[in-house]
């Protein structure tokens, strides 16, 4: 949850005092709402903290404090639509998955040369492409890697191409490499964007 809209390295360096702080779900659903505002303020968005309280609070009154392990059950906690509680279950029990968020949207769209605009994630003929590309359902540890190679190399502005380790899967990635050679032979210009 606090991955969402927040960059991984800041969610890194802070998740730990959190985690000291309020070791257990009993922990921070038996402290005040300030206490959780205060704890979480260097993830941003202040609204979240009252989300995550309250997802504490559920989880002590109706599961003993332990997290579902059950895609029906996560979905009815606060704050918690399908991509959480896909990447909670892939986590927690090594299940395999699916999981849809802007990163793997984006790599799956330049990857399939897929033409969708706008928010992709929910939309079913999406998902089931970024499922084919992965060859279906996959275990936490692939996407993880899918949501690295978003974060380094298939960047939202000028993806890294030439340094991507799946270019000669990439119809966006052979077509750039296409551009490339020819801007070399014939002095044109590369861009490295993706054709609107
Ligand atoms: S080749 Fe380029 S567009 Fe394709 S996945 Fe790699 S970085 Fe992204």
């Amino acid at each position: 949850m606090l991955l969402l809209r927040t960059r991984a390295d800041i969610v890194a360096k802070h998740i730990g005092s959190v985690i000291e702080e309020f070791p257990t779900p009993h922990a921070m659903a038996t402290t005040d709402l300030s206490a959780v505002e205060r704890a979480l303020r260097p993830f941003g968005l202040r609204w979240r903290a009252r989300r995550i309280h309250e997802t504490a609070r559920v989880l002590t009154n109706a599961f003993s404090g332990q997290v579902p392990l059950n895609l029906e059950l996560l979905l009815e906690l606060p704050g918690v639509g399908p991509y959480v509680a896909s990447a909670t279950l892939a986590t927690l029990t090594g299940g395999r998955v699916v999981l849809t968020d802007t990163n793997t949207v984006r790599v799956a769209k330049r990857v399939a040369g897929l033409s969708v605009r706008g928010d992709a994630r929910r939309r079913k003929d999406v998902q089931a492409a970024i499922a084919s590309l992965m060859g279906g359902q996959t275990t936490a540890a692939d996407w993880l890697a899918v949501i690295d190679l978003a974060a380094t190399v298939c960047v939202l502005r000028d993806p890294r191409c030439a340094d991507c380790p799946i270019k000669g899967l990439c119809r966006h990635g052979i077509a750039d490499s296409g551009r490339l050679s020819q801007s070399n032979t014939v002095g044109g210009r590369h861009s490295g964007r993706l054709p609107a």
